[in-house]
């Protein structure tokens, strides 16, 4: 029998971390009462992996505007899966050199297809704006294929009257989430692209044989 501690189901993996050692970095997902929290893991021993860990998770926690739950667990405010976004929030946060000081991103790009800025305005409950900045121009056609992006990264709702809104199901704000979706949103076939290339890689490594 093994006594391993229960460490959650893993949903999404690192397999070789670029700035500490090539370690592997999995994000794990668990139920406490009911609500799913998330767990920031690796098998490595390597010394100074617990401050790398934790230089994760608090990225996670300044790009996501997650929370931590009890046992360094994280979780989102309104305490929903978000599962997607989730995944989003760690690979990018994987991503940030050790040496660097994240920051929550800004509501606001520039779209290089339309040569305009492009801001998302919180209009609460959940609810988002996007807006053009500057020559209009192509802006409205944009303005909808950014929302529609927006939307699949984020697991939102899009409405086909109003095409630059999108809200998240749980009805609540996650301004720094939209700010990290945001960066992507012009370009979601990529996105895809990498999230099921990160997919087969997670699948093809066996849990017990990272070091
Ligand atoms: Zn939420």
């Amino acid at each position: 029998m093994s006594h391993t501690p229960f460490i959650g189901k893993r949903i999404e993996l690192v397999s070789m971390d670029p700035h500490f050692h090539d370690i592997s970095i999995g994000l794990y997902e668990q139920q406490h009462q009911g609500k799913p929290v998330y767990l920031v893991h690796t098998y490595s021993h390597k010394e100074g992996t617990e401050k790398r860990i934790n230089f994760v998770v608090e990225t996670m926690k300044t790009f996501g505007g997650l929370e931590s739950a009890d046992d360094g667990l994280l979780q989102f405010p309104c305490g929903e899966q978000h599962a997607l976004a989730i995944k989003r929030v760690f690979l990018d946060s994987c991503k940030v050199a050790p040496q660097s000081n994240a920051t929550a991103h800004p509501l606001r790009i520039h779209d290089k297809k339309s040569g305009c800025d492009v801001t998302a305005e919180s209009l609460g409950n959940g609810e988002y704006r996007l807006q053009t900045e500057g020559d209009p121009g192509d802006g409205p056609r944009r303005i909808a294929a950014i929302a529609r992006g927006l939307a699949k990264l984020g697991e939102m709702e899009t409405y086909d009257d109003q095409i630059d809104k999108v809200t998240f199901a749980c009805g609540q704000s996650h301004d720094a989430l939209i700010g990290l979706l945001l960066i992507r949103a012009p370009n979601v076939r990529a996105v895809m692209r990498e999230v099921e290339m990160m997919a087969a890689r997670g699948v093809l490594a066996a849990p017990g044989a990272q070091q």
